[in-house]
């Protein structure tokens, strides 16, 4: 494979964290997989000459514009044509959510995309609204369009993953190495030349080493030192990336006792870490600290600021400050340092270079195709392809203003909201039913966010009428609740109770009986356990391997497509599937499901009224009209005789256009339904007072719990695009 590594400023000898993980890692990549071929693109300022090798790796120095904001784009912009047009590489490893930016380029130009993300670039100070802002989209277009991300910092990937949660199977978390120095022969590097060179004695000196920028926190530290009144010196190793004013008045501190060495060489470092009485990292801002481990496997006693990545390397409470808190790390700084020892042995045991290099390449294997398995793979890639579009789409239409510019045509009378689970969030890395299930946090979110922006939210029994009367000022949500789950009860009820809410439950009877299959459920749980997925399909057996997140995500696509289209097939591949993994479905449903005791409860409530869902949750699309029939009328019925109240709404399960149809919208008519809902997007309109028994719903997709993309679905402004204008878009 031919890789093309970009977003560093050269290497070797470069300074940086985002270089030095690159000078340690490819040149081992390069060893693992001697037939790849490795190229770095540097930037010229840094790195001259510009054909140059490095233990294996070809280093090729582009040209860039000038200027803290433009070097690191125009450098990458470069890079991508290069490593396309010249190089033809297959490969681009992008270092950095800036560099990210050139990610949908990349995957336009047809080459697979690895981003490491080292830090949140957009939270350091030297970089104005607009820089972070940009730096935001980096991040997005990291989690949207790259093939892999990886993560250097465990608390980063976390983070990453519940932002993100659509982008979550192809996130992993590789540390940054700390092995590097034990390469060096400590015993013939006892050069004094380099402590008389910058005036230190032996142990008479504390150190730190980092660029000359605001989120290293440098400016504390050289003023806790000042006010501490130590025999000590203070050494700050590193040069400032650009001359700015942030640099001139840090290095205005240069006095005799605060020395400021500029950058210097490895080997000029490993000896002034060796020497330094204490090590010190008062930064506010980091991915995985580089500068730490070093300094720890160089055996200096280290004291750094209590930001999260910081404290994921496990040292003592002793070790950390408060970050920013100057008054703290002078008083620390003042104790005797041999107190801040840290544990060697466990840094070069965990931040091992090779481990990092061989996870790497992990990663890069399971990006080469297999034949064999295309066709599932761009299955689940093109699913998660059309999340991660959405996605952006959400960013853009709140980022450039069109939700506020355009909800006037878009937003019609009002919007029927679809919920399906409200539980709290749990980490799991293979959840493919995701998308029916959000947190009450989230939902007292969305509660929250309907008032701020003007909606009433009223009952569903009230919106014959609102579509009738004239328009009021203020747009209307009603909240629906499908299948009847006992999580709305527990998690969504309270909520909803708080904000005086009213709400629908749309239940399936059979899974009020306990009968019923949550099949997709089923599905889910049975992929989980299984390392491998055999079922047949049109007469063939399919066999899809099913160990890592990504298999199970593609053999999870593959059964569901197949029983969407041949549902009786399909039911039987599930109930196999779930019998060889010992799930059990009557457990599913019991345990999921609310019972009729409970549904008998919730019905007496004033706020809430209970629909109907079918008896038994059928693709009604795909069955006998006779069939149809029952469900839908023989439901409302049985729902009536039970609760004794009458039941005026329906939703189809499922609800898209493949599930449901004319016929059913008729026998949903006839059987006496008020409205019944379907679940293709849209907001409502008077229009659609020709249309009650195919009225739209908006679902509140688990993989998007936040705020813009809540504001942009309430807006209407999604569909309104993806329906070129059109309102009504069932056929007549
Ligand atoms: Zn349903």
């Amino acid at each position: 494979m031919k890789v093309c590594v970009l977003g560093l400023r050269g290497l070797p000898q470069v300074m940086g964290g985002v270089e030095t993980h690159c000078e340690q890692l490819f040149p081992l990549m390069k060893n693992l997989n001697p037939r790849d071929s490795f190229t770095i693109i540097a930037r010229k300022a840094y790195l001259p000459r510009q054909l140059s090798s490095y233990q294996g790796l070809k280093i090729v120095s582009l040209p860039h514009a000038h200027g803290k904001h433009l070097e690191t784009i125009t450098n990458t912009a470069n890079g991508v044509l290069y490593a396309r047009f010249r190089l033809h590489a297959e490969l681009l490893h992008l270092h950095g959510i800036g560099p990210a930016l050139l990610a949908p380029v990349a995957k336009a130009l047809g080459m697979k995309v690895i981003v490491t993300y080292h830090s949140r670039n957009y939270e350091h100070r030297k970089w104005n609204f607009l820089a972070r802002s940009v730096l935001r989209i980096g991040e997005l277009c990291t989690v949207t369009f790259a093939d892999r991300v990886i993560v250097v910092s465990q608390c980063l990937a976390a983070s990453l993953k519940q932002r993100f949660p659509w982008a979550a199977a192809r996130i992993s978390f590789i540390p940054n190495g700390a092995t590097h120095l034990i390469a060096f022969k400590w015993e013939n590097r006892f050069d004094d030349d380099v402590l008389a060179r910058y005036g230190l004695e032996d142990k008479k000196y504390i150190i730190s080493v980092g660029r000359l920028v605001p989120e290293k926190g440098f400016h504390d530290l050289c003023q806790a030192f000042k006010a501490a009144h130590i025999a000590y010196k203070l050494v700050i190793v590193g040069a400032a990336d650009h001359a700015d004013k942030y640099a001139a008045r840090l290095l205005g501190q240069a006095s005799d006792t605060i020395i400021f060495s500029g950058f210097v060489a490895h080997d000029v470092l490993e000896r002034l870490l060796q020497s330094a009485s204490l090590f010190v990292l008062p930064s506010y801002n980091e991915g995985l600290p580089i500068a730490a481990l070093e300094a720890a496997v160089a055996r200096v006693p280290v004291l750094m600021s209590d930001i999260e990545p910081n404290r994921e390397l496990g040292f003592q409470p002793e070790n950390y400050f408060r970050v920013g808190d100057v008054d703290e790390l002078r008083h620390k700084i003042m104790q005797e340092h041999e107190r801040y020892h840290v544990n060697r042995d466990m840094i070069v045991g965990k931040y091992d270079w090779n481990l990092v290099a061989a996870e790497t390449a992990k990663i890069y294997a399971t990006l080469q195709t297999d034949a064999g398995r295309r066709e599932t793979r761009s299955n689940a890639r093109s699913m998660s392809l059309k999340h991660r579009i959405f996605a952006a789409g959400f960013g853009a239409i709140t980022a450039t203003g069109a939700d506020r510019c355009l909800r006037f045509v878009a937003r019609g009378r009002g919007v029927i909201l679809m919920f399906h689970h409200v539980r709290p969030w749990r980490t799991r890395e293979f959840a493919p039913n995701r998308v029916l299930e959000i947190t009450p946090e989230f939902l007292d979110g969305v509660l929250t966010e309907l008032r701020r922006e003007g909606f009433d939210v009223i009952p569903l029994d009230a919106v014959v009428d609102k579509l009738r009367l004239e328009p009021s000022r203020r747009p209307f949500a009603v909240l629906t609740f499908d299948d009847g789950y006992r999580d709305n009860l527990e998690h969504a009820s309270p909520v909803l109770r708080q904000h005086n809410a009213p709400w629908t439950l749309f239940v399936t009877t059979d899974f009020l009986d306990g009968r019923g299959r949550l099949w997709w459920l089923e599905l889910e749980e049975a992929i989980a356990r299984l390392d491998r997925v055999v079922f047949s399909r049109n007469g063939g057996l399919v066999d899809l391997a099913s160990r890592t997140t990504i298999e199970k995500h593609a053999a999870f696509e593959a059964v569901y497509g197949h029983l969407r289209a041949r549902p009786e097939e399909g039911l039987q591949a599930v109930a196999d599937l779930a019998a060889q993994a010992g799930v059990r479905p009557n457990r599913l449903t019991t345990e999921c499901c609310l019972c009729w005791d409970e549904v008998q409860i919730l019905a007496r409530e004033p706020e809430v009224s209970i629909g109907a869902h079918t008896l038994s949750h059928p693709i009604l699309a795909k069955c006998q009209a006779t069939t149809v029939a029952r469900e839908i009328a023989e439901s409302k019925s049985l729902l009536e005789r039970r609760l004794g109240r009458p039941v005026r709404h329906l939703a189809y399960p499922f609800g898209d256009p493949s599930a449901v149809g004319l016929r059913e919208f008729r026998l949903a008519r006839q059987a006496g339904y008020a409205t019944a809902m379907i679940s293709r997007p849209g907001h409502v309109f008077p229009e659609h007072l020709a249309h009650l028994h195919a009225l739209p719903r908006v679902s509140m997709n688990g993989l998007f719990q936040d705020r813009k993309a809540l504001r942009a679905l309430l807006s209407g402004v999604p569909f309104w695009i993806r329906n070129r204008g059109r309102i009504v878009t069932i056929d007549r």
